[in-house]
């Protein structure tokens, strides 16, 4: 029988690309085989090079909430290529993409546009140290902020799911600032605020995690963050890089009514191009090169197609758009619920919104080490049952899914289909 495209490829790339991917979890480590290679993608459909067919619940980790090749979307994009790729020079889509984040997140002030999560995350931690004249952080244990040195501790998505939750290559000077506290633990995230005190500069925290598969921040955790911080006086960032306009057109702030200090934003706001943003309140911002003291710059920082898709995407976010979600959320997740009911599977279901997770355990997940408690080779199986029916999930339990307005009730009920014989054994 002949190699299929993807594993000749797969086969190529191991041999001029680390690991044969450009982003570790694309390459199953986590759920053992090997990743099929992408032709082609529109709306809730993904096509691999060998012509099979995929309902796709990875939406690019996160950025294509209208689904794969919008139409105003690829408009917009086909009208500014014939612009202009990117100039270096400050353009009006830079002003309105900042002016539509502040006017959807109105605690924002002001913002800065970069090209990624990682650089949002790394040069916000930078200008809430500049603002404070402080060097500690703390995180959470299983949230991901992105690879930069100083946040490689304890980090959830790729890291958690290959098991190196300290990177190789990071030293320890570089994360000596770095504490890390429990997701959900209000005692314990108090006691070390309190200590840290006036050597704290930031509490960073996914408001709502979805990097070490969906978990929900219990009552009281975000308010305590909030009151802890400031009475600290430590910078309180919410890295909405995944959540933000996600689960709702103001984030999960909206939804959970605390307001952070700052907020980092990436994946959506770029609808599929590279966009990150880092922003918050104006005497913060106003430490930001070249107005204050904190530098930090980018060659394709703002660059104008990616803007343009950006604002091309966050413009049809609108009500019904997340009713719809809502809609097709709940949908899968009644039917999956029923299909656990059936088959007598200990499993704890997450989903706010469009996002969601399936963790394999009887116990209930509300922090890494609970999520670590689920039974990744049961995942892995039914990881790939769905991937042999034609349903494309993130491989590791350690993610979220995510639902696109383009999925529609049908491609719901074929996932729960396909569920009902991939938990059959
Ligand atoms: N922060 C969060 C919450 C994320 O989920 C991610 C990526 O998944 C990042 C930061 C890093 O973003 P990027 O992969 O664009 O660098």
């Amino acid at each position: 029988m002949n190699k299929s495209d993807s594993e000749q490829l797969f086969k190529t790339a191991q041999n001029i690309i680390p690991g044969g991917v450009n982003s570790p979890v694309r390459a199953f480590g986590a759920v053992g085989g090997e990743p099929q290679f992408i032709d082609r993608a529109q709306g809730a459909y993904l096509w691999d090079v060998d012509n099979r067919r995929y309902i796709d619940y990875v939406g690019s980790w996160g950025p294509m909430i209208l689904g794969h090749g919008d139409t105003k979307v690829l408009l917009a994009v086909q009208d500014q290529l014939h612009k202009g790729v990117s100039f270096g020079a400050p353009t009006e889509l830079e002003v309105q993409l900042a002016q539509t984040l502040c006017d959807k997140l109105p605690y924002l002030d002001m913002v800065r546009l970069v090209s990624s999560g990682t650089e949002a995350v790394m040069s916000a931690i930078r200008a809430a140290r500049g603002f404070t004249g402080r060097a500690k952080i703390i995180k959470f244990a299983g949230c991901y902020h992105g690879h930069s040195d100083g946040l490689l501790v304890a980090a959830g998505s790729g890291a958690a799911t290959l098991g190196i939750p300290n990177s190789a290559g990071v030293t320890p000077s570089q994360v000596a600032d770095t504490f890390v506290a429990d997701f959900n633990d209000i005692d314990g995230t108090r006691t070390l605020i309190q200590q840290l005190n006036a050597d704290l500069a930031a509490v960073i925290v996914e408001p709502l995690a979805g990097n070490m598969g969906l978990v929900e921040p219990q009552s009281r955790f975000l308010e305590m963050l909030r009151e802890e911080t400031q009475n600290s006086g430590a910078v309180l960032i919410f890295d909405e890089v995944m959540s933000g306009f996600r689960v709702s057109a103001g984030g999960y702030q909206k939804l959970c009514g605390i307001t952070p200090d700052m907020v980092t934003l990436g994946k959506i706001i770029g609808g599929g191009l590279p966009v990150g943003a880092y922003g918050g309140r104006r005497e913060i911002m106003e430490k930001v090169a070249p107005s204050g003291p904190v530098y930090q710059a980018g060659t394709l920082s703002g660059t104008p197609l990616a803007v343009t898709a950006g604002l091309a995407t966050l413009n049809q976010l609108d009500d019904a758009l997340y009713q719809r979600l809502e809609n097709l959320g709940q949908r899968l997740e009644s039917g999956l619920r029923n299909v656990l009911e059936e088959k007598n599977i200990p499993a704890q279901l997450h989903r706010v919104g469009s996002m969601w997770t399936l963790f394999f355990t009887a116990e209930p997940v509300t922090d890494y080490a609970s999520a670590a408690k689920s039974d990744t080779a049961r995942f892995g199986k039914y990881f790939h049952a769905m991937l042999e029916r034609g349903i494309y999930l993130p491989p590791s339990q350690f993610e979220s899914a995510f639902i696109s307005a383009a999925h529609t009730e049908a491609d719901i009920d074929e996932t729960v289909n396909a569920a009902r014989e991939a938990l059959s054994d």
